[in-house]
């Protein structure tokens, strides 16, 4: 038989049915209103607040805008507590706002940023933390607002990776002040490009959806220097669609992630997180730690080796933000101030994670693993 060497993607776009989408698209032209908060984007604020479970959603043209959009929205200025374990756009949007980041390090058994670690970061210029929900394994929100309500102090999730993540039936979305979201093509979700902005009360979504317009509050009213990052209604009715398709997608990527977890768990110098107890994971990522002295391989020949072998796996999130020559200057980017997040850089592979992983794919990708 003929080896399958096909290549295997460390993730894959969640698609919507090409015809319902046709259809739409058809409507849509009949309409012609294609964006400024039309038909689809109201349909698609509405499902999303039902199917996260939380008051209001604002919807925008990625997750970079909503994180820049809520320290605008909040006046966050000075000093921002948050984690150098991330994509780059969640420091960059600190940037954007003329905000100096100062990082703390994050928990071993999760990536997620480490509360007991905040309260010595604080100084009389901190306004705000802005945690990552890493691989939407949610961050110790309780203990978070503990420290920001003693201190007076703004909480901005951002939640790109946690997607329908709930806690005890509650969405993880629900914490802090704002928490932001991404819908990606490479999330779990995802509109080609979008995102949203989740918040608790009415004014605060007025407000919000004020400053993704350029500030107009009507035609000749402008309350607030705005931005344009306004969802248009081809993304919206997209994502309509793929909305009725994550539930599926979550269970299949849950699958391969119980399949990843069974053969991995016995080999040496390889550690996998593992669930959290009442937890609903989207099992968005599927991270493993490679310990080079144990596993008699470093981290990136095995990933090396993977690619040769035509998987691709990532090295999310290495380097480290606070790495980077525009930040690595800060006092907090010193990695003597951040061990674990740099132990887990440094270590960290996420393995191919998508709906559309076939029970060959994921035996290809442990047979590089466990040999
Ligand atoms: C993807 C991502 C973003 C940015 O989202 P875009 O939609 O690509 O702008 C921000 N933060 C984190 C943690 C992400 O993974």
């Amino acid at each position: 038989m003929e080896k399958n060497n096909s290549k295997i993607t460390v993730t894959s776009p969640l698609l919507p049915n090409l015809e319902e989408f046709s259809e739409m698209l058809r409507d849509i032209w009949s309409r012609k209103w294609i964006t400024n908060n039309g038909e689809y984007h109201k349909r698609l604020e509405a499902a999303l607040c039902e199917y996260l479970k939380v008051p209001y959603v604002s919807l925008f043209t990625n997750g970079t805008m909503p994180l820049i959009t809520a320290l605008q929205a909040l006046n966050i200025s000075g000093e921002v507590i948050t984690t150098p374990y991330s994509f780059v756009a969640t420091t960059h949007s600190l940037w954007w706002n003329g905000i100096k980041p100062v990082f703390v390090d994050v928990e071993p058994d999760t990536g997620n940023i480490d509360p007991a670690k905040i309260e010595s970061a604080i100084t009389k210029r901190t306004t705000a933390i802005m945690p990552v929900h890493m691989y939407g394994t949610p961050c110790k929100t309780k203990e978070i607002q503990k420290i920001a309500d003693k201190y007076g102090l703004k909480v901005i999730y951002d939640a790109a990776h946690a997607f329908g993540v709930e806690v005890n039936g509650e969405s993880v979305l629900n914490a802090g002040d704002l928490s932001t979201m991404s819908f990606h093509a490479t999330k779990v979700y995802n509109t080609v490009e979008g995102g949203a902005m989740i918040m608790h009360d009415v004014e605060t979504k007025r407000r919000i959806d004020y400053l993704k317009n350029f500030g107009f509050k009507n035609e000749v009213e402008v309350v607030a220097p705005g931005i344009n990052s306004k969802m248009d209604e081809i993304r919206a009715a997209y994502g309509l669609l793929t909305l009725r398709r994550v539930d599926d997608a979550i269970e299949k990527r849950k699958a391969v992630a119980n399949k990843y977890r069974e053969h991995l768990r016995g080999v040496k110098g390889i550690t996998c997180w593992s669930d959290v107890p009442g937890v609903r994971h989207n099992y968005s990522y599927f991270p493993i730690l490679v310990d080079e002295e144990q596993y008699g391989m470093s981290r990136d020949a095995l990933y090396e080796y993977m690619k040769s072998r035509n998987v691709m796996s990532r090295r999310y999130f290495y380097p480290l933000i606070s790495s980077f020559a525009i930040y690595s200057g800060l006092e907090s980017s010193d990695p003597r101030n951040l061990p674990v997040a740099t132990e887990i850089a440094n270590k960290v592979i996420c393995l191919p994670m998508h709906h559309g992983l076939s029970d060959e794919d994921v035996a290809r990708v442990l047979d590089c693993i466990v040999r």
